[in-house]
């Protein structure tokens, strides 16, 4: 196939992942028969530096014409100034809205040679698999009214939020597709909703239309889950669930909660999406790095397992995704370590060498 796939390399160590997931494209092209067109172009500090803008009108125009979008990270202490008017996350956030990304999508995998790296005990891990579906663009980050005003008791503040039936079908859609998708890959076919139906108007409603859409479904199981009871049943069960599908801001708690179960940043890769046939967005959890960046020591699996969500959901190639998976977890069952994931006396490859392994296990 042809596929256009832009790259936004972005700040810090961005540039030094990326380069490694373009070798795996490159490879994977190469060994399937594809051409993978890619372009790069600027987005975050680095466009600010050089344009003033996070996100240039000509990057967007690249990324809305091709047929995924691959990011390495943004930001670093030469723009955070908080009061700064242009910030690198404002062009981050301007694509995922322009690209209509309303699902951010987080496996959180262990890698059986990675238990160990887990702050939980290994035998609690080892079979975690699972995929947080978190929706992006409503909830109580986007309600209206929002703001702050001085009351008899003193400075108040207030969100709203507010969640309809249209934006839960749809994320809820994502999910069980996914859990479908799995399932014939031999996953456990189970969608978790979580949700504080107990207490929130707007959970009952998410609760109500969830049960609607699961009955779409009879082929994949469905639990509700209440978003307390799910922060305990991470650390003491995780490996029951498959996919977990939630709102914006219990999504933004949790995932981050669940990202620690593997023990590493630098291992866990995401994609943002929209309607069928939208442009996809990939990027890496972690951020810029700057303490590490230009040293050649960041791990770049992260990005490389972001290029292989970017095969198996924009480009519909599912086995070159699993082609790219299995060479990674090869890799690391071959005792190759970057330094972020050795442990004490372990020999560590640095950025490129751990890109020349994972091509070489292809
Ligand atoms: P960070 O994820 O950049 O780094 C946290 C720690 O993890 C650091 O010690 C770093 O060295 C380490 N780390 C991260 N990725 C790694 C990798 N691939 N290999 C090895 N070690 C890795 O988070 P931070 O320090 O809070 O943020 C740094 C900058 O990144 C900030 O400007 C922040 O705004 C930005 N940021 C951007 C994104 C994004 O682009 N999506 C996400 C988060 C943070």
């Amino acid at each position: 196939m042809e596929a256009k796939i832009t790259l936004l390399p972005g700040d810090g160590i961005g540039p030094e992942v990326v380069a490694e997931a373009e070798k795996v494209l490159a490879a994977i092209a190469s060994k399937f028969g594809h051409t993978f067109a890619t372009q790069s172009a600027l987005a975050g500090g680095i466009a600010i530096d050089k344009t003033g803008n996070p996100l240039p009108e000509e990057t967007l125009g690249m990324c809305l014409e091709g047929n995924a979008v691959l990011l390495g990270a943004v930001g670093g202490p030469k723009w955070s100034d908080p009061t700064a008017k242009v910030r690198p996350e404002q062009g981050l956030l301007k694509l995922r809205k322009s690209l209509g990304a309303f699902a951010n999508i987080r496996p959180v995998r262990v890698f059986p040679a990675l238990a160990e790296a887990s702050p939980l005990k290994a035998d609690r891990v080892e079979n975690v698999d699972i995929v947080f579906v978190r929706e992006l663009t409503g909830g109580i980050y986007f309600g209206t009214p929002q703001g702050r005003e001085t009351v008899a008791n003193g400075r108040s503040g207030h969100d709203t939020m507010r969640y309809n039936e249209m934006e839960i079908k749809r994320v809820l859609r994502v999910a069980f597709t996914l859990a479908q998708q799995r399932k014939a890959a031999g996953g456990q076919g189970k969608v978790t909703s979580v949700d504080k139906a107990n207490v929130l108007a707007s959970s009952r409603v998410w609760r109500e239309v969830a049960h609607e859409v699961a009955a779409e479904y009879p082929d994949i199981g469905y639990e509700d889950v209440l978003v307390d009871a799910m922060a305990m049943y991470l650390i003491n069960r995780p490996g029951d669930f498959d996919v977990v599908v939630t709102g914006n801001m219990f999504g933004d708690i949790l995932s981050d909660e669940a990202s620690m179960i593997t023990g590493s940043l630098g291992m866990l890769p995401s994609a943002s999406l929209g309607e069928a046939g939208s442009v996809g967005l990939y990027e890496p959890i972690h951020g810029s790095a700057p303490d590490i960046a230009g040293q050649g020591i960041a791990n770049p699996l992260a990005t490389i397992l972001s290029t292989a969500m970017m095969l198996r959901s924009s480009l519909g190639l599912e086995a070159e995704a699993g082609v790219v998976e299995t060479a990674v977890s090869q890799v690391l069952a071959a005792g190759h370590r970057t330094a972020d994931i050795a442990k004490p006396g372990e020999t560590k490859v640095g950025t490129q060498e751990m890109g020349d392994l994972v091509v070489a296990n292809l």
